[in-house]
Parts: structure tokens; C-alpha cells; sequence
């Protein structure tokens, strides 16, 4: 695994802003006589809220210490002291703003560029635009002629399924060539933004939705695979401390079986289920950038695999820290959110060679390349769908 540079900030150069300086506060604040108390405390929800929540530490501290989850945690107590903030309360139902906007997509576009609604918001940069046909949509006018021998359950997270729906699509037809029926999941809810943003009650919903949905279906032998590495990986990672006890062993068996997709590629590989000598050769120069939370809980080595079953391809794995966007920080923290995105991937992604493409795992990391060097980065399954398209 590569090792990367955790809090990466430019202001982490104060102790304060550092992780050390982030987990000491925290644990005066458990050492003290009110716990709950200091929780709401404003000392503490300041030097929180410049942590980017990229799990870098997870797995570069020695002690482990994850301070996303901390962060989580302290954010659910503060709304629970002093109410949700407007801004939360958008993030909160963002799920839904993204379902109604979808019928209007050109109209919620517009919108969406309107500078009085932007300073409202208080932000900087450009809001993601709607495709002006949702994921959902596409899939009810969608029909193969491949015979399926073997069905895979697709997790449509809501990024995908109403910004980036050609990634799924591309994800869903390389697939069904290989022979796979597709089951896909519409997520109605983001538990990892919600995580992040410490709705910790909404997103123990959410998980609860998708063992409704998938644990049937993973029991009886189906894979459950995603194109998002941080809604993914909740599965893996919070998920199954953060569900009702009675769930606790049924979110444990789905993410026992929840693969990323380029895992689950590899996997298929390696039993023989998908041939690579139908792949075309492409002579292509990949650039690749993983999302953080992949970094820290799977390394890039399985997207590097992954790739690399493709003839023709070359593929450099960018040795980057966390891009600077990381959802909603980006938004909140637009000029530090540009500096760390300068401080390593804008510039690797300007000494590329004009030919190669460049690959990011994450949709915040897509949507940080195209702000910070105006370049669109693919997603994996985008790639294999062109080797075989
Ligand atoms: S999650 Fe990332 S930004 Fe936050 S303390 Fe850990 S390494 Fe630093």
C-alpha cells in the first residue's frame, strides 16, 4: 500500500488543527465531569470542523485513532445541545432536494448557478449539476440481449443515480456483457454524508433501509457491489456499529459481502467468470487518484489490479493525499479545500501527459479535478466498459 500524508492541511501546521491536537481536546472533554456538556462546545466544534473526515489517520496514526468517527459522534451531540443549522438541515434532505430537482433537471441546473441562491448558501464554487436524465429513469427504458448465467446486486448510491448516472450505466453494461443479471438498489439516503455531518439517527435509518432491501438477497448468495468507495466501505466500516443491536448481524453478513467494484472484478477474474481475453487492447495511460476513505480501508492496490487487467494500459497511481473536497467540506472550506488540492493532485494532474486519462475513484475527488484543473476523471467501471464496448 502506498503511504500517504495524513492531515494534509495547510493549517494543520498548528497543533491545534492537528489530530494530536484534535484528540487531546477530545479527550479532556471525556475526562470531564460533564462529558455531554463539553460536547456542545464551541473550542471543541471549531478544531473538529476543519478535519476533513478523510480517515487518514485511521490508518497512518499508530494509535489508529479515527477521528471521523469522533467527529461524528461530536456533531450528533452538538445538534442534539444547540438544534441543526441551516446548512445541516440541507444536507440532511438532500436525498429528497436531488428526487424533486430530477423532474426539472435543466431548471434545477439553472438554479443551482444563480448567484443569489450560491451567496444564501455561502458558497464559492460551482454546486453539482443534475444529469437531465436520472439513473432510475434510464434503467426503466433499459433492456439486454445478453443472457445472464449469474446476478450481481448494484448499490445505487444518490450521487450516482442523479449527477454521475453514465458511471452506473457503464458499470451495468460491462456487467451484464460479462453475464451478470443486475439488481439495483436505489439508495433514497446517503448514509455517509449524513455520517459525516454527525445525523447519526438519519443514517442509522438509511443502513436500516438497505438491510431491508439486500439482506435477503446477500443470503441467498448474491454479491453486493458499489461504485462509491465512501457509501460502500459505511458498510464495512460504521455500519455495523451503528445499527440497532437486533441488525447488528445482518449489516455484519452484508459487509462481509459488500465488494467494491473493482474488487468484485478481480474476484470474477480470478474464478473465471469474467473472461479477460474478450477485453480489446487499448493502448491507454492511465492516472489514478483513490478516494481517501479507500486508501485507508482497502489501500489502492485493488484499483491498480483491477486496471491493469485491461490490455494495452499502463496505469500510474498518483502517491496523493486527500483531494480537499471530501463532500461537503469543500463547500463549507472552499479556499483550504483548493490549497490541499494544490498542495499535491492539481499539480500531478497538470504534469500528465496530454493523452492519458485520469481516473478518481470518488465523486467528491471527480468533482474537486474538474474545479481545480477543469480535466473530467473517469471512473473505473467506465474504463472496462470502454475495453469492451
Ligand atoms: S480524518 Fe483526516 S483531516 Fe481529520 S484528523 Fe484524521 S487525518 Fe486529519
Amino acid at each position: 500500500m502506498v503511504k500517504w500524508k495524513f492531515d494534509n492541511q495547510p493549517s494543520a501546521k498548528e497543533e491545534y488543527y492537528s489530530t494530536r491536537g484534535r484528540a487531546n481536546l477530545l479527550r479532556q472533554a471525556l475526562n470531564s465531569p460533564n462529558p455531554i456538556q463539553e460536547f456542545a462546545s464551541e473550542e471543541l466544534k471549531k478544531t473538529l470542523d476543519l478535519c476533513l473526515s478523510c480517515k487518514g489517520c485511521k490508518s497512518e496514526c499508530p494509535a489508529n485513532v479515527d477521528m471521523a468517527r469522533f467527529k461524528a459522534e461530536f456533531l450528533h451531540h452538538y445538534h442534539n445541545k444547540k438544534g441543526i443549522g441551516f446548512k445541516t438541515r440541507l444536507i440532511r434532505h438532500y436525498a429528497l432536494i436531488l428526487s424533486l430537482g430530477a423532474k426539472f433537471p435543466r431548471i434545477t441546473n439553472r438554479l443551482a448557478k444563480n448567484p443569489w441562491l450560491k451567496k444564501r448558501l455561502q458558497v464559492e464554487r460551482q454546486l453539482p449539476s443534475l444529469s437531465t436524465q436520472s439513473l432510475k429513469s434510464w434503467w426503466k427504458q433499459h433492456s439486454t440481449k445478453n443472457r445472464a448465467k449469474r446476478q450481481v446486486i448494484l448499490l445505487c448510491d444518490i450521487f450516482t443515480q442523479y449527477h454521475e448516472p453514465q458511471i452506473a450505466q457503464a458499470a451495468i453494461q460491462f456487467l451484464e456483457h460479462n453475464g451478470y443479471a443486475i439488481i439495483p438498489i436505489f439508495l433514497t439516503d446517503s448514509p455517509r454524508f449524513l455520517i459525516s455531518q454527525g445525523l447519526l439517527k438519519q443514517a442509522k435509518k438509511a443502513l436500516g433501509d438497505i438491510i431491508e432491501h439486500c439482506y435477503d438477497l446477500v443470503k441467498s448468495g448474491i454479491s453486493l457491489i458499489g461504485l462509491e468507495p465512501s457509501e460502500l466501505l459505511t458498510l464495512r466500516d460504521e455500519a455495523i456499529d451503528l445499527v440497532e443491536a437486533n441488525q447488528r448481524d445482518k449489516m455484519r453478513s452484508l459487509s462481509e459481502n459488500a465488494k467494491l467494484f473493482e474488487e468484485f472484478i478481480l474476484q470474477e477474474i480470478s474464478v473465471g467468470n469474467i473472461d479477460t481475453s474478450d477485453f480489446k487492447i487499448k493502448k491507454q495511460a492511465l492516472i489514478l487518484h483513490v478516494h481517501c476513505h479507500q486508501k485507508s480501508l482497502v489501500g489502492i492496490d485493488t484499483s491498480i489490479q483491477a486496471l491493469k487487467q485491461l490490455p494495452g494500459t499502463t496505469v500510474t497511481a498518483l502517491q496523493t493525499g486527500c483531494c480537499g473536497m471530501s463532500g461537503a467540506f469543500g463547500y463549507e472550506h472552499y479556499d483550504i479545500s483548493m490549497k490541499i488540492g494544490e498542495m499535491q493532485l492539481f499539480p500531478a494532474i497538470r504534469q500528465a501527459p496530454d493523452n492519458a486519462l485520469i481516473v478518481a475513484t470518488g465523486t467528491s475527488c471527480r468533482h474537486q479535478i474538474a474545479d481545480g484543473v477543469a480535466t473530467t476523471a473517469l471512473h473505473p467501471a467506465q474504463i472496462f466498459w470502454n475495453h469492451v464496448n
